[in-house]
């Protein structure tokens, strides 16, 4: 075959070749052009791994009508001037190919309005030839879309990946800019779904809480901006709690842009060394910012890899960077619950108080005797809640436990209920319903209804120590209270049981139903503030109770926070 130039529309495609490789790398430029344009909202949508459409739409400073075609003509950028500005590029985009490369291989329809022109400008091109072009109303800003990619390069098409690979691109290429750029709100749809939202608060957090979910978060710690020879390095790595086989969550920005460099994740990895076992990664987001002069993005077709002016700097101020952050949470003061349960109860002890100064009005000391609803067989028993540790009281009313599986908040009045009602099952064993004999007698008038009830259950309120004479008419005589309400007010205690066997038609369950309001009655009540052994002492006996998350009439008596919920509620915050 003679020497032929080729045409214009083949050097178009073999040239686009070189920067559009995938849907994905249209995703890319198109991101990378709002982002240069100022954008601070971004939607990211696609159908058909972008194959079939791919609409990239910003808020950004829109395009001029009059270089509306400029703008898709190969080598013409608003962002270089001369080969000197390649020295200080602080743009994403620079060459010029992008738009044109992209139309030459698609149907390319752009929407666009620059913020003080008054009509916006359509323009439709196929395989890079204008079809239409027209004045148009349209928001400020820039809607490009993209449809049949690849139509006219069948070669190219043949060997695109699964849809699917093609949406995971699409996909990863928007969170790593929606990191790069925390402050701008990124939302992508991926077949009419929402896939992933950046909310743009400026927060790198934010975004990685989305992009790597919670569970890996979670276990990650911030690295602190740390300067080091012009080059700063700042961003999130995991724990050495956390680790995996492939090192593909190590993300690498520098001035802004993702890259992938090998040199990079190697600092990372060896930040981890003597942390983490050969083989093993951590999930990191490594933001690098350095003078552009030190750096030349201009190496590769799509920008991907990067060179140093002095790679080992950045080596080792990346190293040094991630080294930092993984040791200050090793010895930080404020680790990770799920780390150092102690620091927790520390942190809340100078918070809670049981001084009697508390502002609880009105604080109670509680005398009763707390100690004798224990039983002797106590160690015997089965456990039905770990092994709770006792960290201070909060509002005079709960009980701040810390177990092995987080943090307990126990109402003390619907724990110690629980704990009085099953230790009046084995009266033999315990007092709580031991009678408590009143000296002088109280005298209790009744009118003659009341009486004649509380006269029929006279054996059965004894026979929970309630001992009750008749001491003329519509009058009885209290000789004796049960030990768990010797503090209590006669007339209540009476004015209880008279309202249970009046309205309790089952005599089976009369005893136990009045049992159960009798030991509500008797526990320790709220607001009271209660010595550090009694509270102990109500958990133990609450850690052996077989219901004890409940109390006699079924009111929860602990909630329970896991290290997980914890942490999760801090990240979620952050
Ligand atoms: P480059 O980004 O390298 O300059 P492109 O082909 O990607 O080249 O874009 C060409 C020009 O079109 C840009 O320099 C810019 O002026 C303009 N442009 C492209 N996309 C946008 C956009 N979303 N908003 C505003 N201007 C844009
Ligand atoms: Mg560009």
């Amino acid at each position: 075959m003679p020497i032929q130039i080729l045409t214009e529309s083949v050097i178009a495609q073999i040239a686009a070749g070189e920067v559009i490789e995938r849907p994905a790398s249209v995703a890319k430029e198109l991101i990378e052009n709002a982002l240069d344009a100022g954008a601070s909202s971004i939607t990211i949508q696609e159908e058909g791994g972008g194959k079939s459409m791919l609409r990239i739409s910003d808020n950004g400073g829109g395009i001029a009508s009059a270089e509306i075609e400029l703008a898709f003509t190969r080598h013409a950028t608003s962002k270089l001037n001369a080969t000197d500005d390649l020295l200080h590029l602080r743009t994403l985009g620079f060459r010029g190919e992008a738009l044109a490369s992209i139309a030459a291989v698609s149907h390319v329809s752009v929407t666009t309005r620059q913020r003080d022109e008054t009509t916006g400008i359509f323009m439709h091109l196929v395989g890079g030839s204008i079809l239409q072009k027209r004045a148009i109303g349209a928001p400020a800003g820039t809607i490009i879309l993209v449809e049949n990619l690849f139509f006219n390069t069948p070669a190219r098409l043949k060997f695109l990946k699964a849809e699917s690979t093609e949406k995971r691109h699409i996909l990863n290429i928007a969170t790593r800019y929606a990191m790069a750029y925390p402050g701008v709100r990124f939302v992508v749809e991926q077949d009419g779904r929402e896939t992933f939202r950046a909310p743009g608060t400026g927060q790198l957090a934010d975004v990685l809480i989305t992009a790597f979910g919670l569970d890996v978060f979670r276990n990650m710690v911030e690295i602190e901006r740390d300067r080091y020879n012009e080059i700063t390095v700042f961003g999130y790595t995991t724990t050495p709690d956390y680790h995996r086989a492939e090192r593909s969550r190590i993300l690498t920005f520098i001035n802004g842009r993702w890259i992938q460099d090998t040199s990079i994740t190697y600092a990372v990895t060896q930040a981890y060394h003597t942390f983490l076992d050969k083989g093993r990664y951590p999930a990191a987001v490594i933001m690098i910012e350095l003078p552009p002069d030190e750096v030349d993005v201009n190496v590769h077709p799509t920008k991907a890899e990067v060179r140093f002016r002095d790679p080992n700097a950045v080596f080792a101020a990346v190293q040094r960077a991630v080294r930092r952050a993984i040791l200050a949470q090793r010895t930080s003061s404020s680790p990770r619950i799920s780390d150092a349960p102690t620091t927790l109860s520390l942190q809340l002890e100078q918070d809670v108080t049981w001084r009697e100064d508390a502002t609880i009005a009105p604080p109670r000391r509680y005398h009763a005797p707390l100690a004798e609803a224990s039983r002797a067989d106590e160690t015997q028993r089965p456990r039905t809640l770990p092994v709770l540790r006792v960290v201070g009281q909060v509002g005079a009313t709960y009980i701040v436990a810390e177990g092995p599986a987080g943090l307990y908040l126990i109402d003390q009045n619907a724990a110690h209920a629980r704990v009085l009602y099953d230790a009046a099952q084995n009266p033999s064993i315990s007092k709580v319903l031991a009678p408590y004999p009143l000296d002088p007698p109280q005298t209790i008038d009744l009118d003659n209804e009341a009486f004649r009830q509380i006269e029929l259950n006279l054996g059965l309120l004894e026979a929970i120590g309630v001992k009750l004479e008749v001491f003329g008419p519509n009058t009885f005589a209290l000789r004796a209270l049960p030990g768990m309400l010797s503090d209590r007010d006669p007339e209540q205690i009476i004015a209880l049981a008279l309202e249970v066997v009046s309205s309790t038609r089952d005599e089976a369950t009369l005893k136990d139903t009045l049992l159960k309001q009798l030991c509500e009655l008797g526990a320790v009540r709220n607001g009271t503030i209660l010595p550090p052994e009694d509270m102990q002492q109500i958990i133990r006996q609450l850690e052996r109770c077989p219901t004890p998350l409940v109390s006699p009439l079924g009111r929860p008596t602990l909630l329970h926070m896991s290290s997980d919920q914890i942490s999760r509620e801090f990240t979620r915050r952050r």
